[in-house]
């Protein structure tokens, strides 16, 4: 995830005070990439799995946890390719509880607790209460078509810390988007209830070309209804977001998305508003920011653009395997939503704190690497530090090698820093989806 506004904000406040703001520690969310790479460890570490807090505790990855596959909705870019029936062999309660002392134990600091639709377990309430009572930042993923008033004022009771709702443009494609006449009447009635109710809301959107004109409107919808959160998701290449590839948003089209995001995150920075932005799924928004304040702010950028260079590479960019976990609703533990080929291990058979670390695992290993081993573009481009090679799944999924470059990047060759253009690998260069082989390291 790239903090658009965590960055804007300590600019507008370079701008405001002349003198770049030294770096704030970040909350519940998590410390950087490369923090978590380089940290000192005071005791053995584990292998590259996490960071030693003050007092030793060792903090670990953000855990995604998908805990149902079931959803009333089959979403056109849905990466979990979930249906309204329910699958065998979910974890249950004592399963999911004994989890989460594992988790709290190997120090993971947020649990994003999605689906499927996380409102139709029965369970999910019960296993909120006891994320927030043992001190995880919990957050719920929903697409709200579920959440009524009584609903509204239990997710309240509850004390979610943050409730991210999906709407994938204004009604007619969104209802198109999620293939339900309706749903987005029904999102945004769960918006309002819940920000009626204090709860912090926001706006999830991904990206596709036939979604792109809605994309302004819906910032504008933010602001109306005063979300304080929106989310900018670039289509990754798992589940059906693969099958539907090749309508991907053309370079372009990504390329005026993000900066109409940023002149956003910035007027809401110099305002001071109450509004966050953050983009997912594509790590080179870190370089394209310097390069956005290079063009639209040239004297900014001769005063305080090597202070966000710097500040940029502290994030360290893609964080799959390292600072993101997920786990499945079977109980397998990928690096990230969109390793759900790739399976690390099973929770029901080993305690996630030991697959975790373990770089055994070669996809595991060279995602814990610094820098990671890609190649083509990526190997030569001077942002690598910033981006951190971008989006592994994409790579693979394209091409079949995790470690090529990732097709995906929206800089050109010159922004990168290559002299000439050279042959890419195309967006859309396989049919269908492909399987890693990673081998597994006797030890
Ligand atoms: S070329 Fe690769 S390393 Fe460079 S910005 Fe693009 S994705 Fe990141």
């Amino acid at each position: 995830m790239f903090r658009v506004s965590h960055y804007l904000r300590e600019l507008a406040e370079a701008e405001r005070s002349g003198q770049y703001p030294l770096p704030r520690r970040r909350g519940a969310e998590g410390a950087t990439a490369p923090e978590r790479r380089a940290a000192p460890s005071p005791a053995p570490a584990p292998l590259g799995g996490g960071r030693h807090a003050a007092g030793g505790a060792i903090s670990g990855p953000v855990v995604i946890w998908n805990l149902i596959r079931r959803c009333n909705l089959t979403c056109q870019h849905c990466y979990a390719l979930s249906a309204d029936h329910d699958y065998a062999g979910e974890l249950d309660t004592g399963e999911v509880f004994t989890v989460m002392d594992d988790l709290k134990a190997f120090g993971v600091p947020v649990l994003i607790l999605s689906g499927g639709e996380p409102l139709l377990r029965p369970d999910l309430f019960p296993i909120a209460e006891r994320a927030l009572a043992m001190g995880f930042y919990t957050g719920l993923s929903t697409n709200g078509t579920l959440i009524d008033e009584a609903l509204a004022d239990r997710i309240t009771a509850t004390g979610f810390d943050y409730v991210g709702i999906s709407l994938d443009g204004l009604r007619a494609t969104h209802d198109r988007f999620r293939r339900l006449a309706g749903a987005f009447d029904r999102s945004l009635h769960a918006v309002r209830l819940l920000l009626a109710r204090g709860v912090k809301v926001g706006l999830r959107y991904t990206m596709t070309a036939s979604n792109a004109p809605d994309f302004e409107p819906l910032l504008d919808l933010m602001r109306a209804e005063g979300a304080p959160k929106f989310y900018f998701s670039h289509l990754n290449y798992a589940g059906r977001g693969n099958i539907h590839r090749a309508k991907d948003a053309q370079f372009a089209a990504t390329r005026a998305a993000l900066d109409t995001l940023f002149d956003r995150a910035w007027d809401a920075a110099q305002r001071g508003l109450d509004e966050e932005y953050v983009t997912g799924n594509n790590d080179a928004d870190g370089p394209w920011l310097l390069l956005w304040l290079q063009r639209r702010h040239p004297d900014l950028h001769a005063r305080f653009g090597e202070a966000l260079r710097q500040r940029l590479q502290a994030w360290g960019g893609n964080a799959s395997g390292l600072h993101v976990a997920n786990i499945d609703n079977l109980g397998e533990v990928h690096p990230d939503t969109m390793w759900w080929h790739h399976a690390l291990g099973n929770v029901r058979q080993r305690p996630f704190s030991a697959i975790w670390p373990d770089t055994r695992d070669a996809l595991m290993a060279g995602l814990k690497q610094q820098p990671r081993p890609v190649g083509g573009r990526c190997a030569a481009c001077q942002y690598l530090a910033i981006c951190g090679g971008n989006t592994r799944v994409r790579a693979q999924q394209l091409t079949g090698d995790p470690w090529a470059e990732d097709p995906g990047c929206y800089l050109d060759d010159a922004e990168i820093g290559l002299a000439e253009d050279r042959p890419r690998v195309p967006l859309s260069a396989f049919g269908s989806q492909r399987t890693v082989k990673v081998p597994v390291v006797a030890g």
